[in-house]
């Protein structure tokens, strides 16, 4: 039996008849942008995230952009991301039209903190994006403190950790606002594109959902206040999302067993890149480091396993930011030339584990003693 990296069709064919009953609605409703089930979902969402407002986008990499359009960041800015991120955290800083900094990260956790953020801040620096990277939650009281003392502000790239908290707190209550994307794979995902931003800044969320909708206001349809554009929650979306946030803690819960049975079950000499202590994460990857790393995937390729490279080159050395580099980020590079992301999605079983277990056990040269 094949193991995909992700088996979206188990997920949906749990909450088919629910998802029948989004389609029916709004269909029935005629409102296809914004109107109630986005109102819903955007407050069901804030709520989830222990914030005051929520507000839905087209996707996350929108989310990011319309927060950093939102506290005013632009050009002259300079805005810290980790190096090894989606490379959607650095386009959203580059649409706003601020220029990334790329920070290495903790050669363990693979997540950002305040030791790496430290030497890459300048008199331009204007704001940090913390990625909760593979649903493990970044020390935010670490970041924080160096954060604040350099006057920055802080906005949470969420899209890879619906659900997860640091210290007992919601993922997404940290920053001055937080993006989160709602990408089919992600651990909160609609059937299409979708993003939103919470805050508890009422003039930041009313500045973001007017850019959103082309400088519109409250006040008025047809005038348009700024210079805006387009980027909207559908109502369908918006329907399927609020549908699936009635699971999303079950999923969760579900992810974290996965990873316990990968604990349980990898060969020695496979390690999951583990999250901090004083998180709860939500496992939107299980990620190992493994030597030869490209011969071990090929071997789990060759047995129908399913896997991916969240991500094989840092953003600074892609060729669209390279020109942003501005030195070497041994943390990242190295960890870009060994992590490996095994299937990981709610409806996994342990025989399912254990297959992918055993087939990592068979590779040769996980021992040390190169590759077969
Ligand atoms: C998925 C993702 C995004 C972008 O979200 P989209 O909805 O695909 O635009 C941003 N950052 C990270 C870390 C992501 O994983």
């Amino acid at each position: 039996m094949p193991i995909p990296l992700l088996d979206l069709r188990a997920l949906h064919d749990e909450i088919r008849s629910d998802l029948d009953g989004c389609w029916h609605e709004v269909t029935s409703r005629e409102l296809y942008v914004g109107g109630p089930e986005v109102d819903r979902f955007e407050a069901a969402w804030a709520a989830y995230c222990s914030r005051r407002f929520g507000v839905g986008t087209a996707n996350g990499t929108d989310a990011l952009e319309l927060v950093l359009r939102g506290l005013g960041i632009g050009p002259g800015d300079e805005v810290v991301v980790p190096a090894n991120t989606f490379v959607a955290t650095c386009e959203a800083v580059t649409s706003a039209g601020a220029v990334p900094v790329f920070a290495d990260v903790d050669p363990v956790s693979l997540l950002l903190t305040g030791e790496t953020l430290q030497p890459v801040i300048t008199a331009r620096t204007a704001a940090v994006i913390v990625v909760h990277l593979f649903g493990h939650v970044v020390d935010m009281a670490d970041v924080g403190r160096v954060a604040g003392a350099a006057g920055l502000a802080v906005v949470e790239d969420a899209a890879q950790a619906h659900g997860a908290r640091w210290a007992g707190r919601a993922v997404g209550s940290f920053g001055v606002a937080s993006a989160f994307s709602f990408y089919p794979g992600k651990n909160l995902g609609a059937l299409g594109d979708a993003g939103a931003v919470v805050t508890d800044d009422a003039a930041l969320a009313a500045r973001i959902r007017s850019i959103a909708n082309h400088g519109r206001t409250p006040a008025s349809h047809t005038e348009h206040a700024v210079d805006g554009r387009n980027s909207r929650l559908d109502s369908l979306q918006a329907a399927v999302l609020s549908a699936k946030l009635a699971r999303l803690d079950r999923w969760n819960e579900a992810r974290r067993q996965v990873a316990a049975w990968y604990r349980c079950h990898l060969p020695s000499g496979v390690e999951l890149v583990e999250p901090l202590e004083a998180s709860t994460p939500v496992h939107h990857l299980a990620v190992v480091r493994v030597p030869f790393r490209d011969e071990v995937r090929a071997a789990l390729t060759e047995a129908g396993i399913g896997t991916g490279i969240h991500y094989p080159t840092p953003c600074h050395r892609q060729p669209a930011f390279a020109r942003h580099a501005r030195g070497a980020l041994p943390a990242a590079e190295t960890a870009a030339g060994e992590i490996l992301s095994l299937p990981m999605f709610p409806h996994l079983t342990e025989a399912g584990v254990s297959a992918v277990a055993r087939c990592l056990e068979g590779v040769a040269g996980l021992s040390g003693d190169g590759p077969r």
